[in-house]
């Protein structure tokens, strides 16, 4: 992290003026949008793309060079991906970052300890973080995602995963707050908090081109979704935390804070740094600011799959300069971390939290979260459905969805 902190100036002096040209810190990859969930907040499974190849993958990796600091590779469901752990290595031979981090839905859950060991062996200085995702305890969770079965393939996939005994493997459980679970929440806050993951954390769902959902009802009502979150933040601030876990949790609740904030203020509550600090490509080789947009810069294929010349392009700089004038908000968490790190206001309040912690806790005992999860990724989003209804054509055999062509 603190590799990346002297970068802060100079983002903030690259999105005022231009100047100087940065690349960005953190890069979300989705290999593709191919995924055996049917959730009801998400409709990214219909898509099909002509995606990248890992060939492709390494020339981009290798034109970014020891830039990127945070990777996210998501989807999709990033397990369906085959060449899922050569792309992480890849990632890691050009640009050794100090963060891999890949959520799942555990679906494929027999191949997800397979390849995550794989990842840690051959990633070693990087923290490799893997997410599972849980909207709902239970029956709840597979009436949200749209599988049968699915929680109880969470439950085998984290007990798989403890197995693995790396110390550069943090686990973590990411919770979308929608308007489908919201009423919920404080049931799936005990029972995640009652894992004792590295990690937890939760996004709202929102509207994202990424997801096709625009237009759709998904996200929870402002006082809704404030009733739930306060819940959370009340039951993490009486949890103690040593260590960087300390830090990430101050960003955490400042995170909380601030989709509290947009959803009042419907804005950018704090200048958002997505097309500067922040960015993804897709798995057809478009790059965008973030998913919620989702504007093409320039399709890598276009720009001999160097990254230099999609970011520092002029159809980049339109895009920034709309970002720039606020003609977009949205509470993305992947963003807002970011976003957070280069403001000023943000990183005193979470510098103080974190001192005066240090100051109380003395003795006190320890729950240890071992790495950042500044994260997120997973997309959520999409149309009201029956509340019982699991979505057809879904296969959560991994045998079977690689090939399958929805559309
Ligand atoms: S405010 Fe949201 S939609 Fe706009 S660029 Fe930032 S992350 Fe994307």
């Amino acid at each position: 992290m603190k590799s990346i902190l002297w970068k802060i100036p100079f983002f903030m002096l690259s999105r005022r003026f231009g100047w100087p040209k940065m690349l960005p810190i953190n890069l979300t990859l989705s290999p593709t949008p191919r995924c055996n969930s049917r959730c009801l907040t998400c409709n990214i499974w219909m898509k099909r793309e002509n995606e990248l190849t890992i060939e492709e993958w390494d020339r981009v990796l290798q034109s970014l060079g020891r830039a990127p600091f945070w990777f996210t590779i998501s989807g999709g469901e990033p397990f369906m991906f085959n060449d899922l752990v050569p792309l992480a290595q890849s990632a890691y031979k050009h640009c050794r970052p100090g963060i891999i981090n890949i959520p799942t839905n555990s679906l494929l859950f027999k191949r997800i300890p397979e390849k995550v060991d794989e990842i840690c062996k051959s990633c070693p200085e990087s923290q490799v973080i893997i997410n599972l995702s849980l909207d709902g305890v239970g029956e709840k969770h597979d009436r949200i995602r749209g599988i049968k079965g699915n929680f109880e393939k969470f439950e085998k996939n984290l007990a798989a995963l403890r197995e693995l005994k790396h110390p550069n493997l943090s686990i973590g459980i990411h919770s979308v707050i929608s308007r489908f679970n919201v009423d919920d929440a404080p049931e799936l806050f005990d029972y995640a908090l009652g894992q004792k993951t590295d990690s937890y954390i939760t996004e709202i769902a929102e509207q994202r081109v990424e997801l096709d959902t625009v237009g759709l009802s998904v996200t929870p009502a402002a006082d809704k979704y404030s009733w739930a979150i306060d819940q959370l933040i009340e039951r993490v601030e009486k949890m103690q935390f040593h260590g960087i876990s300390r830090v990430t949790e101050a960003f955490r609740i400042e995170y909380y804070k601030l989709v509290k904030r947009i959803l009042v203020e419907q804005t950018q509550s704090i200048p958002c740094f997505a097309g500067w600090a922040s960015a993804q490509i897709y798995g057809n080789g478009e790059v965008w600011p973030c998913c919620v947009r989702a504007d093409n810069m320039m399709n890598l294929r276009d720009a001999d799959y160097d990254f230099r010349r999609v970011w520092f392009s002029r159809q980049a700089d339109v895009i920034r300069a709309s970002i720039r004038n606020r003609e977009c908000h949205c509470p993305l968490a992947n963003a807002s971390y970011t976003n957070m790190l280069m403001h000023p206001p943000t990183l005193a309040r979470v510098g103080a939290k974190v001192a005066k912690q240090s100051l109380r806790v003395g003795n006190g005992p320890a729950r240890a979260a071992s790495a950042p999860d500044v994260s997120a990724e997973e997309p959520e989003a999409a149309e009201e459905r029956p509340a019982a209804q699991v979505r057809p054509e879904a296969d959560p055999d991994p045998s079977a969805p690689e090939t399958a062509e929805r559309r």
